[in-house]
């Protein structure tokens, strides 16, 4: 069996960040076993994909937490990718409401999808999902988990694989729902945008992932999504103050990063057992 891999296409956040590409905004490569996922395409998916050995063409499914444009720009250039703008359909889109059908209220559309309607047929299936639900794609398990963002319908992620778990917070300031959702996962990603800034209200600072974690108690929290002020704060300074607070393995994510979430849990478990000789 092939080792699964997490590998960061992307650690940017804010706009500031995003738009000098001081941090890539790719998204999130998962492979299991023989499925690859690729979560939440931000622009720049396909040329860090190449510069990161990526095959595009393996996705099994695109993974969208929301519509804002960090998440989703190159939705359409993903697909186009995978399908060979449609020779080979396949794969599963699984995406909110608001990817998949813009924010219509009351017969108005308030809001459009990044999701072009030629590309949108470009996927075997197409899935909009809330929070709470779930949806199988081969042997892994994806559940919708609640965010308070101001895409309103905005999406985390908990995929259950059969080797391990692991949750994606999306953007979200803290929200109580968070220590529920996430609550034993082997590894947490976190969107941490800020440094300490409270005044946020739709995105996660230093102090909130420290609560986050302290509660759901991930065997490994990686930190990313980073803000202008979190850049100034130096991500890595902010990761160290988090395990110090914590006492979870916490790690900066870097732009082309790839982690191995298995080895990880063994080497934890490994520094474990040696604390106690
Ligand atoms: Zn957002």
């Amino acid at each position: 069996m092939q080792q699964p891999k997490i590998v960061f296409l992307g650690t940017g956040g804010d706009s500031a960040v995003v738009g000098k590409q001081l941090k890539a905004s790719g998204g999130i490569i998962i492979q299991v076993d023989d499925s690859q996922f690729h979560l939440d395409p931000g622009p720049g998916a396909l040329v860090r994909a190449a510069e990161y050995g990526i095959n595009l063409r393996n996705n099994v499914a695109i993974l969208c937490s929301h519509n804002h444009l960090n998440h989703c720009n190159d939705i359409n250039a993903v697909i186009d990718a995978m399908s060979l703008r449609g020779l080979d359909i396949h794969g599963v889109l699984v995406a909110n409401k608001t990817v998949i059908n813009g924010n219509v209220v009351d017969g108005k559309e308030i809001e459009k999808s990044y999701l072009t309607e030629f590309h949108r047929k470009l996927m075997e299936r197409v899935i909009a999902l809330e929070a709470g639900k779930r949806v199988g794609i081969n042997n892994i398990e994806i559940k919708a988990t609640a965010t308070k963002h101001s895409d309103p319908d905005c999406i985390g992620f908990r995929l259950l694989t059969p080797n391990f778990n692991m949750g994606y917070t999306s953007d979200t300031g803290y929200t109580r729902s968070l220590l529920e959702d996430f609550k034993d996962v082997d590894l947490l990603i976190l969107n941490v945008q800020n440094p300490d800034d409270n005044s946020d209200e739709f995105h996660l600072c230093t102090h909130d992932a420290i609560k986050i974690i302290n509660e759901t108690k991930p065997k490994l929290a990686i930190v990313t999504h980073f803000g202008a002020k979190m850049v100034d704060a130096d991500v890595l300074t902010q990761a160290r103050f988090i395990q110090k607070e914590t006492n979870v393995q916490t790690i900066a994510a870097r732009d082309g990063m790839v982690i191995n979430p298995i080895s990880y849990s063994v080497n934890l478990r490994q520094k474990t057992l040696n604390l106690f000789k």
